[in-house]
């Protein structure tokens, strides 16, 4: 990317942007930005590329899709950890996450879904509804998955805004479900052939899967390093990262993760980190937290702890599994992306057992003092897992704080004060 300051005015009206309203929303980011991560101390320079990727989030990247478009390519819009990017990027579809993590036009989205939705979907839904999202309005297609209910009957609505497609994600994984999720995995590649013009090719889908597997390798090296004394990163600083992955440029991004990746092992090896070592340990799990929601972090580094690892769909759910990249075939790479995506662990699954046993793993290796699961609140599945969750993590003797929150302001005091007592006792 260039760093040469554009007026991007032109390009979002064009894309049909309500710029009155889109410029209200891109004022507030700064001061949210700085008061969540300019304000930390000894951040990885590495950042300094995270810092410029936030001050341009409707900028460059969106000319990217753009220029894109013009030539030729298409822009895929999702929601959900259960879309394969791979597919998408070998019919030469870019994807971008479409997951919001700011109140927007909740007025307006609130005539089409209930109140008491989750933020993510409201939000969603709102960015739509509102003409403030320049990727939602470059998306070519959006797919959906019924993942919970509130998405599922969400994705009706949208469809009459823009194109929709729905995969069907089973809500079991035995093999008769595995064999409809591989059903499905052929229905999506005729859809992005349909919508592309282009054949999925083996030997395209062999390149989109090893540069998307290196991107989950820099995540993955990047977030190892988190489980040293003290902490080289933030977990501000390791969320953004994660939030970024979602729509930034392939290739780039994963160079400058494994750049970052490379300072941090640095530090490890001098033992050099973000906060004392005394710091006590937190690991986040639950509800996916999209850009940009930085509230439950804020709070707890705020609070003199620091986030060492988040079982989240924007955490370790996203890096940890790879794409087996050994078959030559196109039925056994589609095979490979089926296997991958059907072992991610979502509450919108029954039994979901293997996520409590991430949680404890995670805990066990990040050396976490203490676990805090965030729930968005009216989300019923993660809502009612973190029974279970809880349960498990307290026998295994971690601390656990359980958080129910959404994007408003309204419950920092409340909270700030809960996680204050929390992060005390882990002291
Ligand atoms: S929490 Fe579940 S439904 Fe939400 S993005 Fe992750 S996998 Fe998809
Ligand atoms: S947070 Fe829960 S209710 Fe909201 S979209 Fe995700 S799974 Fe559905």
């Amino acid at each position: 990317m260039s760093d040469t300051a554009v007026d991007h005015h032109p390009m979002w009206e064009k894309l049909g942007i309500d710029l009155p309203a889109h410029d209200m929303l891109l004022g507030a980011i700064p001061q949210l930005y700085q008061d969540a991560y300019l304000t930390q101390e000894g951040r990885p320079q590495g950042m300094a590329y995270f810092d410029f990727v936030v001050s341009e989030i409707h900028g460059l990247r969106i000319k990217e899709l753009v220029d894109h478009k013009a030539a030729g390519g298409i822009v895929v819009g999702t929601f959900c950890l259960y879309v394969p990017e791979e597919l998408i990027r070998a019919v030469g579809g870019l994807n971008v996450g479409l997951c919001a993590g700011a109140e927007w036009a909740y007025d307006e989205a609130e005539c089409y879904v209930p109140r008491n939705t989750c933020a993510l979907i409201k939000a969603a839904m709102g960015f739509k509804l509102g003409k403030v999202c320049p990727y939602a309005e470059s998306a070519d297609l959006v797919i959906g998955e019924t993942t919970c209910d509130g998405k599922k009957k969400t994705w009706e609505l949208l469809g009459e805004m823009v194109p929709v497609y729905v995969t069907e994600l089973p809500q079991m994984k035995r093999p008769a479900d595995r064999t409809l999720w591989r059903g499905e995995i052929e229905r999506l590649v005729e859809k992005l052939e349909e919508v592309s013009g282009r054949k999925l090719e083996a030997a395209a889908l062999k390149t989109a899967t090893r540069e998307v597997n290196d991107k989950r390798r820099a995540l993955q090296r990047l977030n190892a390093c988190r489980a040293a004394h003290p902490a080289p990163i933030s977990g501000r600083d390791a969320l953004l990262a994660v939030q970024v992955a979602f729509y930034d440029d392939v290739p780039r991004f994963t160079q400058m993760v494994n750049k970052i990746a490379d300072e941090l092992e640095q530090r490890v090896a001098d033992g050099v980190g973000v906060v004392p070592p005394e710091a006590p340990r937190v690991l986040i799990t639950g509800t996916p937290m999209s850009i940009p929601n930085w509230k439950i972090h804020t709070i707890v580094e705020k609070a003199g702890a620091v986030v060492v690892g988040e079982e989240q769909c924007t955490g370790s759910r996203y890096y940890e599994k790879l794409v087996d990249e050994s078959p030559e075939t196109l039925d056994g790479m589609l095979d490979a992306i089926a296997d991958k995506y059907l072992d991610i662990n979502c509450a919108c699954f029954t039994p979901n057992t293997a996520r409590t046993y991430d949680v404890l793993r995670l805990a066990r290796d990040l050396h976490a003092d203490g676990v805090i699961h965030q729930s968005l609140q009216f989300c019923a599945t993660y809502q009612t897992e973190a029974t279970s969750v809880d349960r498990a993590v307290k026998q295994a003797g971690y601390p656990v704080l359980r958080l129910d929150t959404d994007y408003s302001d309204e419950d920092v005091g409340q909270l700030s004060t809960r996680v204050e007592a929390f992060v005390e006792m882990l002291r």
